[in-house]
């Protein structure tokens, strides 16, 4: 299937703008996506329609912003094929839901001496909160190195397997590089030796179908604004059983059963785990974006985004001084490079004043620039929207930019 992609880009009003004098080319969408007039709408309704609190209020405005609260949590389910609604808990994004199992699960089911796998590769939402744990646990914290290319080295994790790993945690694909990693394998792996595993879905869900069930993973995390959807809000996925064994991570209103000053008992799933009032109109927002991906799908998403990727690629490795950095075989719409003695913020600079966004530095995963010893990346990375003709000023820039340096 061939995508309109004029008629997708007006559906985003951010697209049409100038940006130093030139029409704007958004490439960072790794960092964050822009926002279908579907979903703005539907920010603007809720408030000015609906809004009311959820889950308590016996009157008609309180009854249907609940509805429409809980029919994102159907969608979401739909979305990532989990078994069942309850399995759904909303959180602030995908750094608060890692943060949300290292301290429930991980504070519960952790002891001196058990080890927790993650990657070379992880954003520093998926290292930070295991080391806090691994420090007040005493629990040791091990890594999967990666090859040049930026893969994972799954001979060298087979190694670190043993019943003392307890959690395995890893990007599904980097933010940084790209890269797609094995994770069938890596879960079948981890749960051979007992291990729970974690995927950090904050990129990997826009560009892949996410079938929980089918990949077996105990917890999958993603965050709304990296698909389309609005800041603020992140799924927290987890196998029904594993989360009625986790205790509650905050404390507060809707979390709860019962409170006396003696004791308190706790909500069912997935409420024992949104205590006070949660982000509701961009829940409820949600449902657009969710909506605009699906009426394209995922495939052919995925299909547009391989297309301008294998033309960038092509083009770019023509272009004297470029230097692409994580090459993997498997990749998502995500090209870092550098430019031959050139800073990053020098390149990132120079491309904005020709109107095109992308992202430089490190990206939070400043040990991955380590283990390339750099200490950051230009990063270009598409979605949807993006053009043919974009790739084309993206490549005639970075030519020119590059030509500035070899002279
Ligand atoms: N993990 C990865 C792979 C990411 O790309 C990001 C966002 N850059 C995060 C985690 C953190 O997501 P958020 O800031 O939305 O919580």
């Amino acid at each position: 299937m061939t995508l309109d992609i004029q008629n997708i880009r007006g559906e985003f009003p951010v697209l049409h703008q100038e940006v130093n004098g030139k029409p704007l080319i958004y490439l960072d969408n790794a960092a964050t996506t822009q926002k279908p007039s579907a979903v703005l709408e539907a920010l603007s309704a809720y408030y000015t329609q609906d809004n009311s609190n959820i889950h308590r209020g016996a009157h008609t405005l309180a009854d249907r912003a609940t509805r429409s609260y809980e029919k994102t949590r159907a969608m979401v389910r739909e979305f990532l094929n989990a078994k069942e609604e309850e399995e759904i808990i909303f959180t602030k994004g995908t750094t608060e839901g890692i943060n949300l199992v290292a301290a429930t699960y991980g504070r519960k089911f952790l002891q001196e001496g058990d080890e927790i796998i993650i990657s070379t590769l992880e954003h520093h939402s998926n290292i930070v909160p295991w080391q806090l744990l691994c420090e007040e646990k005493g629990a040791i914290l091990r890594v999967i190195p990666i090859n040049d290319q930026g893969e994972l080295l799954m001979e060298e994790y087979d190694k670190m397997l043993s019943s003392k790993t307890k959690i395995v945690s890893v990007v599904h694909a980097s933010n940084a590089l790209g890269t797609i990693n094995p994770v069938r394998e890596i879960i079948e792996k981890a749960h051979k030796v007992g291990a729970k595993v974690l995927l950090d879905g904050a990129q990997s869900s826009a560009h892949l179908d996410i079938d929980v069930q089918a990949l077996d993973c105990d917890f999958f995390v993603m965050s709304a604004h990296k698909l389309y959807g609005p800041t603020g809000l992140g799924i927290l996925y987890g196998k029904r059983e594993i989360l009625e064994a986790m205790p509650p991570y905050q404390g507060g209103g809707e979390m709860i059963k019962e409170v006396t000053f003696e004791k308190t008992t706790f909500n069912d799933i997935p409420f024992k785990f949104e205590a006070g009032t949660p982000n509701i109109a961009d829940v409820i927002a949600f449902q657009k974006a969710l909506e605009f991906i699906n009426a394209i799908g995922k495939p052919a998403i995925r299909a547009h985004e391989e297309e301008l990727m294998a033309y960038a690629e092509e083009k770019l490795a023509q272009i004297k001084g470029f230097i692409p950095v994580g090459t993997a075989d498997q990749k998502v719409s995500v090209i870092s490079f550098l430019i031959n003695g050139m800073h990053p913020f020098d390149i990132g600079m120079m491309l904005d004043a020709n109107g095109i966004a992308v992202r430089t530095g490190h990206h939070c995963t400043q040990p991955l620039m380590g283990r390339f010893n750099i200490e950051g990346t230009v990063r270009a990375s598409f979605s949807v929207y993006n053009t043919k003709e974009e790739v084309d000023r993206l490549c005639e820039s970075i030519s020119k930019i590059a030509k500035l340096k070899n002279k």
